[in-house]
């Protein structure tokens, strides 16, 4: 047991030190950037972690964390219910478990497509609640990726505009796997230009509170790009 608990210490180690190092670097991209004036809310992608880390990410004061497979979420918290966590989803949802995923999810990143606002609209109106989403946009273009095309974003806007079980509250991309980051800076760049040209059309109940861009591989540039959302999973697991 006693070496058990050592491991244990160990590993809360090296996640506080990973997080130390990742806060720092979130504020210096921060203080580079011309487009952030508010704060950046650090979402951990907890989705190849078990409960005992993502306990221990609260414990060293994490309150925010993203999945992308409801199942999975749904075992975990089977023993972190009782702590003040908010869950995300930024995994593709399917219509299927848009019921259960209202009421586990604070924010769901990735709706993409009329169906599945319908679903989410409709399930919440029963519960006499309004969900928030983000808008997942596939500003790269690449096939392989879910998200809307940048030229289909105005008229969803509209139709979510209808949804009064929804409420809007930004965009959320996903940047091709790169190995030099710069390379994604024109995805950042282009969300932040979608974000931009919504807001100007003053759409009733689409709020552009949040452009959730950025993961390990690229949040610093993100970040220089206008993100307040950045999701990190690898960079806090390193080490483990
Ligand atoms: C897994 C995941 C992340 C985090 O990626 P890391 O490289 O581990 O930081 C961010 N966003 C989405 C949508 C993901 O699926």
């Amino acid at each position: 047991m006693a070496e058990l608990d050592s491991e244990l210490t160990t590993e809360k180690k090296i996640i506080a030190q990973n997080l130390a190092d990742l806060q720092g670097r979130i504020k210096l991209a921060s203080s580079r950037s011309r487009h952030n004036q508010g704060p950046i809310e650090l979402v951990i992608s907890t989705k190849y972690v078990e409960a005992h880390i993502i306990k221990m990410l609260y414990e060293l004061g994490i309150s925010c964390v993203g999945e992308n497979r409801l199942q999975d979420t749904e075992r975990k918290l089977k023993t972190l219910s009782d702590l003040d966590l908010h869950w995300h989803m930024f995994g593709h949802l399917q219509r299927n478990k848009v019921k259960k995923a209202i009421r586990i999810f604070d924010l769901i990143h990735s709706v993409e497509n009329t169906r599945l606002a319908e679903e989410i609209n409709k399930e919440s109106l029963k519960l006499n609640k309004k969900t928030r989403i983000l808008v997942e946009i596939n500003v790269s273009g690449e096939e392989s990726k879910y998200g809307l095309s940048p030229g289909d974003v105005i008229p969803f806007m509209y139709e979510l505009s209808k949804m009064e079980g929804i409420s809007v509250e930004g965009l959320m991309t996903m940047a091709p796997i790169v190995d030099d980051p710069e390379e994604c800076r024109p995805v950042f760049r282009g969300l932040r230009g979608q974000s931009e040209r919504i807001k100007e059309k003053n759409i009733y109940g689409i709020e552009m509170k949040y452009l959730s861009m950025g993961m390990t591989q690229d949040f610093e540039v993100a970040i220089e790009e206008g993100a307040n959302m950045v999701r990190i999973g690898s960079a806090v697991f390193k080490g483990l």
